[in-house]
């Protein structure tokens, strides 16, 4: 396992979030390509901001209000794309 690797993915995730901020939906989701492949070569999980807050669909970086919708409902925080895919995640 390599920190580097891991610090490289959170610096990409900080991008890819700054990126989408702007409105740079295409950037920002070239920083979120590139982090996921640095993580699957290295076998690292992504940070969980950035797995939140990433398409598994589509691979844009969510800005709730922007681009996403978030719902909480029975313990879980649904978050929908522009795209139509959904991730659900237990709430705490
Ligand atoms: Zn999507």
């Amino acid at each position: 396992m390599s920190t580097l690797a891991a610090d490289r993915i959170d610096r990409l995730g900080d991008l890819a979030r700054a990126a989408a901020r702007e409105g740079e939906t295409e950037r920002a989701r070239s920083y979120v390509r590139r982090a996921r492949r640095v993580a699957e070569r290295h076998r690292l999980d992504l940070p969980t901001r950035l797995k939140r807050f990433s398409c598994d669909d589509c691979d844009r970086y969510l800005i709730p209000g922007r681009n996403a919708r978030v719902r909480t409902r029975n313990g879980h925080i649904t978050i929908t794309c522009d795209c139509g895919s959904h991730a659900r995640y237990p709430y705490r």
